[in-house]
């Protein structure tokens, strides 16, 4: 097909759009692929349509062949199955909610697990029936609280969510592994950089939730990794490298000591340095106890005492995934008024444990490790209070911030750390939503088996946004091959009628070769022509100019800049044979 830029839908704009954070999003308004209705909201104008349609296209066939099969939902949705799995609640602001003309409630589908979940219970009944894999390419709505950077983070967006059915853990385990390939597969094709972060916490183990992350500086997920395996991993994934235990044999024993007013512990170790203790102090030699409420869910709330090495912060994200699913908070000061025990800036394990607060600690306070730590008393600590002698914690809690240079769990080097957009999700879902519905089929032995979900995401139109972010320059966009808009732009930079008409019959036996071509036959001057040309960025770029005369034209690569002269003659093999190279 041949679309002429003298006809094509498309005003490119010479400046960046002023509320515009991020490269990809100047970008695309800038070469006109989409336009902003409201935040969080695009329009898809044709330029933008062509790269999602094409993005769409390579996740159906990956999804195709894995034996996915395609169904497609409403976005409207009524009220009552979210009530049977209190989402309805839990959601909050995070939907769109309406009503029909009844007074109905209805939402605007954030994701589908629901109704998959009813449709198959509706559809299937026996065991004979699974394995099965649905999926969609649907538009989801979120009422995100902070829409960012255009279509990376929209309030409406294009997903493919698929579910796996199956009737044991192995089913469940062959479909998760499945989808793993055919998203390894599907980002390949796209030319995508990314990561693969395991996205539980280390406590819960295993491979059940894998985020796809893609590479990218604007990211808003955090990930470590560690450059000599490749081990990556979201920080609340990652498990401390555990030091050898101490032998307790010829440890001093620990004495308290007057410190002053030492709440901090900065104010702590200056004591330390001042006191004569024989070697240099540091904040990793203190022991800071950060007390906190938690609730497990319909339970009351109780006290929990972390202590973390002094020189370290408790990472929120890490003390949450780590207490999932009980809610916490920090302790205030009625609550410290309540439980006069807990001197705040000197509370020790001591009085923790003889007043019956949990106490888990960070992975490094091994056995015979020695630290400098609160006495429980204001303006008093200890000194050389050892774990697993003086002291025995309840357990440990991987709570502490990850930091640059901490040794990779799987002790190959250091890890440090990268930055990364979410383009998938893939989740051993169990049977939470089967549980809920009773989603129950006749199993071999005549009796009924609870299914078991898996459940998998791509975010579609964010995908736009993440290649063009990973694929620019200064000058534009540069599209992979496998989801530009064009296979090849046919610029006209020569009045030469002749040249015109040359330029006409390499593009009309470009389309005869079976490719998209994109002719740029306008009267604007070549300067202009070029510059659109960049900031399109169809990867193979055809000058028709002023070598027409000579009986050449010039190939251009936006990837690479290279440029080719090739003779009018050999120009159409020249462009397809150039389009099977591999990409830079
Ligand atoms: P995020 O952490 O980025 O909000 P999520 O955990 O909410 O993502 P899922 O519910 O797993 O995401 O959705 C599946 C995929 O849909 C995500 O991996 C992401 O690529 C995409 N996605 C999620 N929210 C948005 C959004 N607001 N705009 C565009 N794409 C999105
Ligand atoms: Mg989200």
């Amino acid at each position: 097909m041949i679309t002429r830029m003298s006809e094509l839908f498309l005003r490119t704009l010479r400046d960046d759009p002023a509320d515009a954070e991020v490269p990809s999003h100047k970008l695309l308004i800038r070469a006109g692929y989409v336009r902003p209705i409201a935040p969080g909201l695009y329009s898809w104008l044709p330029l933008g349509l062509r790269v999602l349609r094409k993005i769409e296209k390579i996740v159906r066939e990956e999804m195709v062949a894995i034996g996915g099969q395609e169904i497609l939902f409403p976005a409207l949705l009524p009220k009552a199955p979210y009530e049977t799995t209190n989402r309805w609640t839990e959601y909050g602001d995070g939907v769109f909610r309406l009503k029909d003309r009844r007074d109905n409630d209805y939402m605007l589908g954030p994701t589908h697990e629901e109704f998959f979940t009813l449709t198959v219970k509706g559809e299937y009944s026996s065991y004979k029936d699974f394995p099965l894999t649905l999926f969609q390419i649907q538009t989801k709505y979120r009422d995100e609280a902070r829409p960012r950077a255009g279509i990376l983070r929209g309030r409406e967006f294009i997903m493919k969510d698929s579910y796996s059915f199956d009737i044991d853990e192995g089913g469940l385990k062959t479909a998760y592994h499945s989808h793993r390939e055919a998203y390894q597969n599907m980002f390949a094709r796209m030319a995508i950089r990314y990561v693969i972060v395991s996205a539980v916490s280390g406590a819960m183990g295993g491979s059940a939730s894998e985020e796809f992350l893609a590479e990218s500086e604007i990211g808003e997920d955090t990930f470590v990794r560690c450059l000599q395996s490749g081990y990556a991993a979201n920080v609340e994934a990652v498990t401390t490298a555990v030091p050898d235990a101490i032998p307790f044999e010829g440890l001093p024993e620990p004495t308290v000591h007057d410190t002053g007013d030492t709440p901090t512990i900065a104010t702590l170790v200056d004591w330390a340095n001042s006191a004569g203790l024989g070697r240099e102090i540091t904040a990793a030699d203190t022991l800071k106890n950060v007390l906190l409420k938690v609730r497990q869910p319909g339970g009351d709330w109780e006290l929990l005492a972390i202590g973390v090495p002094g020189d370290r912060e408790v990472d929120d994200k890490r003390l949450g995934a780590a207490l999932e699913p009980a809610e916490y908070a920090m302790l205030d000061d009625a609550d410290f008024a309540r439980n006069p025990f807990l001197k705040k800036g000197y509370i020790g394990p001591k009085a923790l444990l003889a007043n019956g607060v949990r106490y888990l600690v960070d992975p490094r306070v091994v056995d015979g490790s020695a630290w400098i730590t609160g006495a429980d008393e204001t303006g008093k600590h200890v000194v050389g209070l050892v774990a697993g002698r003086d002291f025995v914690a309840d357990g440990t809690i991987e709570a502490a911030e990850v930091r640059d240079g901490d040794p990779s769990p799987d002790g190959a080097g250091p890890l440090v750390s990268a930055r990364g957009i979410e383009i998938g999700h893939i989740f051993q879902l169990g049977r939470k939503y089967t549980d809920a519905f009773t989603a129950d089929v006749l199993g071999e032995d005549g009796k009924p088996v609870r299914l078991t979900m898996g459940s998998y995401g791509v975010g579609v139109s964010r995908l736009v946004a993440v290649i063009a972010e990973q694929h620019h320059d200064g000058l534009g966009l540069r599209w992979p091959s496998s989801v530009a808009p064009f296979d090849v732009h046919v610029v006209i930079a020569n009045k030469d009628p002749e040249a015109r008409t040359g330029a006409e019959e390499l593009a009309a036996a470009l389309d005869r070769l079976g490719l998209d071509v994109l002719l740029d036959d306008r009267t604007a001057s070549p300067g202009v022509k070029f510059k659109d040309a960049e900031l399109l960025g169809v990867p193979w770029i055809v000058v028709v100019g002023r070598g027409w005369a000579d009986g050449v034209v010039e190939l251009r690569n936006r990837f690479s800049g290279e440029t080719r002269t090739v003779s009018i003659d050999d120009a159409a093999t020249a462009v397809v044979a150039a389009l099977a190279e591999p990409q830079p």
